[in-house]
């Protein structure tokens, strides 16, 4: 949807990356090279300017961010949800092919019924054509016997009886023919009477077998129906699936833009923080050259140093090389509790060469005050929260520079006071007196 705005945005930043390197280039203050005050004021200047460029860039994006990153809140939100659907959709799969498995097992379950129904009915069947079998031979060799008597020499069977010799054997002639044929029609009874109780239980069989099938055909039909639904639920599930996918693509895309964007907000806050830094640099080369170049001319009263904060008297850093911070720290802080407001004296009269009133949070001196005293010698007032005094004015020993405050490189109100010979710190106790 957005890949060429990811482009635009990509190409963007490899601009800035290209305006960032040279920036470092232009900015960064070169030790050998020496400028004038005024051409270093230009300098900070014209990084002011471009700083709040960048600010201005930073608050669009920033404002351009927090719409992404609503958008990218609906986005997962929606994505959430669709995520919700998709799991629900595949939980009534779950059990819907639970249930067909269930019934699959109950349509197994009847098939193998009547399976052995069949072959029950199949043995039935194959005992009744036995029987049937047996019931003809037994026809046919009760009738060999008939036709045997019938076909013998003396005739036919009233003949054989007629041929007898006396009534005995007429008798027992006859009594064999009876018992034979008796004997017969048990045989046969009883075989007719098993075929018949045969074809009576397979007609059982087959009034099972019709009841299972029709149990099964019911089965089948229920099978064809949670078929159907589960083909029902498949679809929606591969329309939930793809939802989420698009909700899913949305995401990424947004969240691609975020990070573009936040890309770009730490570019520029990277130039920023650069800019800053080479303001401060700046700053200090400034004011180096301000107390290097004090008036030549001016003459240096000899007599005491003044206290610069009379009352006040805890030193939270000394002069000289700081083990914590490792470095030569240039001055003596003054930080009593509650020191916040209180006026700043000037500690010997001379002229303000430095009024710096605008600071930048974190950075350098903040707002400070350098005197020069003439003969070489300066003094410097830094992190005021107000100053009372401009460059060029003439002060009196004793007077008011400006309110001792925590602006610039400060954690917690203090006064951090220098005292320079030419350019050099001294330390500030081997002119000045706690009072
Ligand atoms: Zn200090």
């Amino acid at each position: 949807m957005n890949i060429k705005k990811i482009l635009r945005r990509t190409a963007s930043i490899i601009t800035i990356t290209a305006i960032c390197l040279a920036t470092v280039v232009s900015y960064a203050p070169a030790g050998a090279q020496e400028l004038t005050a005024e051409e270093i004021r230009d300098k900070i200047s014209q990084i002011e300017k471009d700083n709040e460029e960048r600010r201005n860039e930073l608050s669009k994006i920033e404002g351009d961010i927090s719409e992404k990153e609503e958008n990218l809140k609906r986005a997962s939100a929606l994505l959430g949800e669709q995520k919700q659907l998709v799991d629900y959709y595949y939980n009534l799969v779950y059990y819907k092919e639970k249930d067909i498995d269930d019934l699959q097992a109950i349509i197994d379950d009847l098939s193998a019924q009547i399976e052995g129904i069949e072959e029950s009915i199949a043995v039935a069947e194959k005992n009744i054509a036995d029987l049937e079998a047996d019931n003809a031979d037994n026809l046919v060799k009760f009738a060999q016997i008939i036709r045997t008597m019938y076909t013998t020499d003396a005739g036919d069977m009233f003949a054989v009886l007629a041929g007898s010799a006396d009534f005995y054997d007429l008798m027992v002639g006859a009594e064999i023919m009876g018992n034979i044929t008796e004997q017969n029609q048990i045989f046969m009874d009883k075989l007719q009477s098993d075929i018949k109780k045969l074809n009576s239980d397979k007609k059982q069989l087959e009034t099972d077998k019709a009841t299972l099938e029709e149990r099964k055909a019911k089965r089948d039909a229920n099978m064809v129906t949670l078929l159907d639904e589960k083909a029902e639920l498949d679809a929606l599930v591969y329309d939930a699936q793809l939802a989420a996918d698009d909700y899913q693509q949305d995401y990424d895309i947004y969240q691609a833009e975020l990070d573009s964007l936040e890309n770009q907000q730490n570019n520029l806050n990277y130039l920023i923080s650069v800019g800053e830094s080479d303001i401060e640099n700046y700053e200090e080369q400034l004011k180096q050259l301000i107390i290097e170049q004090t008036q030549p001319d001016k003459v240096y009263q000899e007599g005491e140093w003044y206290w610069p904060l009379p009352g006040r008297s805890y030193i939270s850093c000394d002069f000289g090389y700081d083990p914590w911070l490792d470095r030569i720290h240039k001055g003596i802080d003054i930080g009593d509790a509650g020191i916040y407001g209180d006026d700043i004296l000037a500690s010997k009269g001379g002229t303000v060469i430095i009024a710096q009133s605008s600071y930048i949070p974190g950075y350098s001196y903040g707002m400070y005050v350098v005197v020069d005293h003439g003969g070489g010698y300066t003094s410097t007032y830094a992190h005021m929260s107000e100053v009372y005094v401009y460059v060029g004015q003439e002060v009196e020993q004793g007077q008011p520079l400006g309110a001792v405050g925590n602006t610039g490189y400060s954690f917690g109100a203090h006064l951090h006071f220098e005292i320079r010979l030419n350019g050099e710190p001294m330390d500030p106790f081997d002119y000045v007196s706690m009072v």
